[in-house]
């Protein structure tokens, strides 16, 4: 392999995953349709059967990979269908009754619902919140410490670094939502994680147009396990939806930075404004994620959170955005936004909004929003 470590984020996004040059084929492979593949006499691999086993996973989880742990030969990565199969896949491949899991308060919403089935199952859930380290009061005996940072859609951060020492300590493990921070954000695994584990729907591909999950992790036992269940779930994704994932890694550093950069300006112009209330976005030199968040990540995410006074502002505000639209998920080149309570999942004000920041011309968006927020107070 060629050393990667040296490499900036931009060129190891471009090269991400790609095949060794070889005449006459292309840079990237199209994406390979197989419910099965040749296989006569002996069984073996590396490609037998659809569900097990794609080229096209193989160069996306090579890539993913590549830059979750760059230059690490230990490093595997899983793909699969999306976010919660990558999720439930390491949860439900390494609980068993009677272990102790902690799991955030505050976290992605189908988390709830992860922690019903859990419970079903008798294993035992704690909940903490992800701000201020709490998960260090209810780790004893755990087998699993699952953290979100930063937190969707409260944009709260733990220390990583911090948690990892405390659960291996204690003999647990932990995996880290990297969702919303993407790889070039920041990467657990470097921060001590076992597992890291994200949603691709959002801005890992950044178009708004595929689902997609995956685990990447640096032990060869844990990722078995969770290729096992990969394969027993049957959670995989379409080989060209991994295609498309993989031809959008090529720009991920050029959207993340982008996206990135709005966010802060734009947490900036509504920080100006008397009607906001409750601003949050690590990036902000005064939010209370910042200290930690500037420790461990590299880029603050696209989100932006804080709230209007009530629903009626905040939808009157969601209707007046030209250039956002009104929908649910992020990290995508188009900015939209959304009245998260309008779900009934999370524990936000009904004027509570989660905004995802897009790569449109900045002066454009924040004339958009600014435009807006005046709409709605009229
Ligand atoms: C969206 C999201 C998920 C779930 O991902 P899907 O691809 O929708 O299944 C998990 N965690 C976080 C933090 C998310 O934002």
């Amino acid at each position: 392999m060629t050393d990667q470590r040296g490499w900036g984020d931009g060129t190891r996004a471009v090269r991400a995953g790609l095949p060794e040059p070889e005449k006459h084929e292309p840079t990237l492979p199209g994406p390979v349709f197989a419910a099965h593949y040749h296989l006569p006499g002996e069984p073996t691999g590396p490609y037998r059967y659809g569900r097990d086993e794609n080229p096209t996973w193989t160069h996306l989880e090579r890539a993913i990979g590549e830059l979750e742990a760059p230059g690490s030969p230990d490093v595997e990565t899983a793909v699969f269908a999306s976010g919660m199969a990558a999720i439930s896949a390491v949860l439900f491949s390494l609980l068993k009754t009677g272990d102790v899991a902690v799991l955030p308060s505050d976290g992605y919403q189908s988390l709830a619902l992860l922690r019903e089935q859990l419970e079903a199952y008798g294993i035992e859930v704690r909940t903490a919140p992800t701000g201020g380290d709490a998960q260090l009061d209810v780790l004893a005996g755990a087998r699993l410490l699952w953290i979100e940072t930063p937190s969707n859609p409260g944009l709260d951060v733990c220390d990583v670094r911090r948690l990892v020492k405390a659960a291996h300590g204690q003999g647990a493990l932990v995996a880290v939502d990297n969702t919303l921070a993407t790889p070039l954000g920041q990467r657990p695994l470097e921060l001590g994680a076992d597992f890291s584990v994200a949603s691709g729907t959002k801005g890992l591909t950044g178009h708004g147009d595929i689902l997609l999950g995956h685990v990447a992790c640096l032990d060869a036992d844990l990722t078995a396990a969770v290729r096992r269940w990969r394969k027993l779930a049957g959670a995989i994704p379409g080989p060209m939806e991994a295609w498309l994932a993989h031809r959008s890694l090529a720009t991920l550093q050029l959207r993340v930075d982008r996206q990135c950069e709005n966010a802060l300006l734009l947490a900036r112009a509504l920080a100006d404004r008397d009607e906001v209330s409750g601003l949050r976005h690590p990036g902000l030199p005064g939010d209370p994620s910042h200290e930690v968040a500037a420790g461990q990540m590299r880029r603050f995410g696209s989100v932006v959170s804080f709230a209007l006074a009530d629903r009626e502002r905040a939808e009157r505000f969601l209707d007046a955005l030209r250039l956002v639209d009104d929908a649910t998920s992020f990290g995508g080149v188009r900015s939209t936004a959304e009245r998260r309570a309008r779900w009934g999942g999370d524990d936000v004000p009904e004027g509570f909004i989660r905004f995802s920041v897009g790569a449109e011309d900045p002066d454009d968006l924040v004339a958009d929003v600014l435009r807006a927020l005046d709409a709605a107070a009229g």
